[in-house]
């Protein structure tokens, strides 16, 4: 599907960029080289000049007529050159070039390609460029000198505040605002041992710092990861500062550096409801009689992901008439856990497989004796059954104490970032 110019011009001008640059390619020509992106302050100055130099992929496309397309079902490199003329010979020389930078055969179907045409009447093609993803790009130069190189598109990041108080729920709030819900789904990852975010309370507020990441400083790319978040629940705050240890995790501690984590989920459901609490006599819905319910029920839709609550190893994966599908989780000696009624297992859970805190099991379903779709959660301590929800259960590692003096820096820095983003706000 081909573009008219004029759109494309618009398209282009997101690409506006420095005359020094432009200049030093004029001079040069492309090189396999990052690109170099001016500050704001020059684009704009750069602006208000007569005639705008817009540079794509390190070529100025003022020089050429460019359009953008998508590879076809059934397209190679050497089809779209050959509908372009160019000559079977110079394809056949191009993609030898290419050994090296690109196998040509892995050009995707839907992913784009811009087509820059010279402007004179020959109206013949000078440059190819295929984007590999949504930063990685290949320009095959078809002009006399025949050259492939590939190159990257720049990154950057910035960061934004928001800030909201809940009237229904956090992705509601959230979407009311026109903030991405990867964010809020990233809230309830950092606030997964802390908040049950289907039990919020009208007022609850949160505060955010996160990434903003944009292409080549116009090109809007989504949001990144959350920074810093406060969230108040029922007026207690809940401070989260993201700080990576040098060996590399990312981990959101609050301000005494205690980590977020516990050792174990609040529940093994991202968003639930508590049909039913650990209790020592109900009416069984099912068997129509006293007995005691040494669980915890988590009502959700029939398909919900089931997590298991803490790192551990499972030693059953199962069925029985009464429990159903289910599936049991040996922490270390002292903790095991177990869920019930699942629809299904997830993919490769069988006795013996090591599972990660938060890694899917099961799916919630009915089966077993049970009247609708939740999952049954059950914990023993030392072998006993417990309600989890009264017990005293540890906390993740806090901060290393060799660690503790870069994270107050870190935690100075984003307290600073975030007011001065405030400050930016209110102006
Ligand atoms: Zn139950």
């Amino acid at each position: 599907m081909k573009k008219t110019y004029t759109k494309l011009y618009i398209f282009l001008g997101l690409f506006a960029i420095g005359a020094v640059i432009t200049i030093y390619y004029l001079q040069s020509g492309p090189k396999d080289q990052p690109i170099i992106v001016n500050d704001l302050s020059t684009n704009a100055e750069q602006e208000a000049e007569e005639e705008i130099v817009r540079e794509v992929f390190g070529i100025n496309a003022n020089d050429f007529e460019v359009t953008e397309n998508k590879v076809k079902s059934g397209e190679s490199l050497g089809l779209i050159l050959g509908r372009e003329n160019v000559d079977n010979l110079k394809v056949h020389n191009l993609i030898k070039l290419s050994d090296t930078v690109f196998n040509v055969r892995n050009i995707n179907v839907n992913n784009t390609y811009l087509l820059f045409h010279d402007k004179d009447s020959a109206h013949s093609l000078h440059y190819m460029v295929y984007l590999k993803s949504k930063l990685e790009y290949v320009v095959f130069d078809v002009s006399d000198s025949l050259r492939v190189f590939k190159n990257q598109r720049k990154l950057t990041k910035t960061y934004r505040y928001a800030t909201g108080t809940i009237s229904s729920s956090l992705s509601q709030t959230m979407l009311d605002q026109n903030l991405s819900i990867l964010l809020s789904h990233r809230m309830e990852d950092i606030y997964a041992w802390t908040i049950n975010f289907f039990a919020l309370q009208k007022g609850d507020s949160f505060e955010i710092v996160y990434e903003k990441l944009t292409i080549d400083d116009t090109i809007d790319a989504g949001v990144g990861n959350i920074v810093n978040a406060t969230f108040t629940h029922k007026d207690q705050s809940f401070n989260a500062y993201s700080f990576q240890s040098p060996e590399g995790w990312t981990e959101f501690y609050n301000e005494d550096g205690r980590s977020l984590r516990k050792s174990f989920l609040m529940a093994p459901l991202k968003t639930y409801r508590i049909s039913s609490k650990y209790q020592k006599r109900r009416f069984h819905p099912v068997q129509k009689r006293w007995k005691a319910h040494k669980g915890t029920d988590f009502a959700a839709p029939r398909g919900t992901p089931i997590m298991s609550t803490a790192n551990g190893t499972v030693i059953k994966a199962g069925y029985t008439s009464g429990n159903g599908n289910y599936v049991k989780v040996k922490h270390n000696s002292k903790y095991t856990t177990q869920y019930l009624h699942m629809t299904r297992f997830a993919k490769g859970i069988k006795a013996g497989t090591f599972v990660k805190q938060g890694e899917v099991i099961g799916y919630v379903g009915s089966t077993g004796l049970a009247t609708g779709p939740h999952v049954c959660y059950r914990f023993w301590v030392n072998g006993k059954q417990v309600d989890p929800y009264k017990q005293k259960l540890p906390d993740a590692e806090p901060i290393k104490k060799e660690y503790l003096d870069q994270f107050k820096e870190r935690m100075t820095e984003l307290s600073s970032l975030k007011d001065s983003l405030i400050a930016a706000t209110n102006e």
